[in-house]
């Protein structure tokens, strides 16, 4: 399996390594840059789950929010509707007078 990477400070090509000690590590064949094969991999890992996990978590919240609110939302919205449809209106008749 072969996994092009790329380097975080250069953009060089990182190049897989078999270490003494059995560790892969990747190493950037432009500046010599080394990173872990194994930490590379877990740390896009947790972030992804982090990210993923905060992401639902407002999901959620939000979709309570909505549910418990949206009678309010709707009476609010349709206020607002008529409150703007009157403004118009108002103005269309001051316009009128004007001209
Ligand atoms: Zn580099």
């Amino acid at each position: 399996m072969v996994v092009t990477q790329f380097c975080p400070k250069c953009g060089g090509l990182l190049v897989p390594i078999k270490k003494e000690e059995g560790s892969m590590v990747l190493r950037c064949s432009k500046c010599g840059y080394e990173i872990s094969s194994q930490q590379s991999t877990y740390k896009i890992e947790t972030t992804t789950s982090d990210s993923t996990r905060i992401r639902t978590t407002s999901v959620i919240s939000d979709g309570k929010a909505i549910a418990r609110k949206k009678e309010e939302i709707e009476q609010e919205k349709e206020e607002y509707y008529k409150e703007l449809f009157l403004e118009l209106l108002h103005e269309e008749e001051y316009g009128g007078e004007e001209t």
